[in-house]
């Protein structure tokens, strides 16, 4: 009898639960304690101003799903945007001058306010705006690792309030967003943003559509690279937002890692058949297919001084 009426409280709760109107937002993140970072120096911002001239976009892509863009080119910056009658989730907002515009249009044109900004990695042309939607409420989020370089670079964006490690999951409208650590690759704080519902990723600046990886690989991890690009051949998605240019599908990605390993295996073969820089740059081989990405005459000899760097860096000779 005891048993049963201690029961009762908790039967109840259970049969409550499906009654209830809406699934609340939550998620599995761990708080930062703001107050330390209260009186931090930040850097000026680049990306703050006016703007009135810069273009900017929020389109949809899937459903709920969308996918905002600032800047124009090369030089767009992107990030998926997902609304639901709970509020809205925001990747990277990109700049603080069209990140007001951004808060806006999704107001408007939803009537909801954005609940999360989450950040893909700690650089900041992805993550500047974040202050925006921080101060209007949104919880910002990011990988643990992303607050050293946020602080200590100065970057003059939100500081995150929730990070993880490895995993996190975020639930908004009663959608999943899953948020993934695979390995230091561009940056050591680089995630990955999964919406299962809509097979569509968030694969920022380690993912490339048929164009070229940015520069001489600035912050770079090449094995954590690799092993990011084959975790995302293994997922089940149809879009990529890769932050930049246009989205990219799997076969794009297959096409970037094969560039990838053969770069850093012709790179290394030179490097111990002894060829100076100045010899080794002109000897890399690239196929037909990638003399045709964007970015290819710009990016190709930066590419080759990334990859050069870091093949010196992680070799040593016969003594
Ligand atoms: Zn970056």
């Amino acid at each position: 009898m005891m048993r049963a009426l201690v029961r009762l409280p908790m039967l109840l709760a259970v049969m409550l639960v499906p009654l209830a109107p809406t699934a609340r937002a939550a998620d599995d993140g761990i708080a930062v304690d703001q107050a330390q970072y209260a009186n931090r120096s930040l850097l000026p911002d680049f990306t703050g101003g006016d703007c009135p001239d810069m273009p900017r976009g929020l389109e949809q892509m899937k459903g709920n799903l969308y996918r905002h863009t600032s800047g124009a080119g090369l030089a767009v910056h992107s990030g998926l945007v997902l609304i639901t009658k709970e509020g809205a989730l925001v990747i990277d907002p990109a700049a603080t001058c069209t990140a007001g515009w951004l808060r806006d249009e999704i107001r408007e044109r939803f009537n909801v306010p954005v609940k999360y900004v989450v950040y893909t990695h700690g650089h900041a042309d992805h993550i500047s705006g974040g202050q925006v939607f921080q101060k209007d409420g949104a919880i910002v989020v990011a990988n643990q690792r992303a607050v050293e370089p946020i602080v200590g670079e100065k970057i003059p964006t939100a500081v995150p309030d929730r990070v993880f490690d490895q995993d996190m999951e975020i639930t908004l409208g009663g959608e999943t967003v899953l948020l993934h650590r695979v390995a230091p690759s561009h940056s050591d704080s680089m995630i990955m943003v999964l919406f299962p519902k809509y097979k569509a990723l968030q694969c920022t600046d380690v993912c490339e559509g048929k164009s070229m990886p940015y520069n001489d690989f600035l912050d770079f991890y090449y094995p954590g690279w690799i092993e990011t690009l084959d975790w995302v051949l293994l997922q089940d998605v149809d879009v990529i937002d890769i932050g930049h240019y246009s989205p990219a599908t799997k076969p794009d990605i297959a096409a970037e890692r094969a560039y990838m390993v053969d770069l850093h295996q012709q790179v290394l073969d030179l490097v111990r058949a002894g060829q100076s820089w100045d010899q080794l740059y002109r000897n890399v081989k690239f196929n037909d297919e990638t003399k045709k990405w964007i970015g290819f005459d710009t990016m190709r000899v930066l590419n080759i001084m990334g990859m050069y760097r870091w093949v010196s860096n992680h070799r040593r000779g016969e003594w």
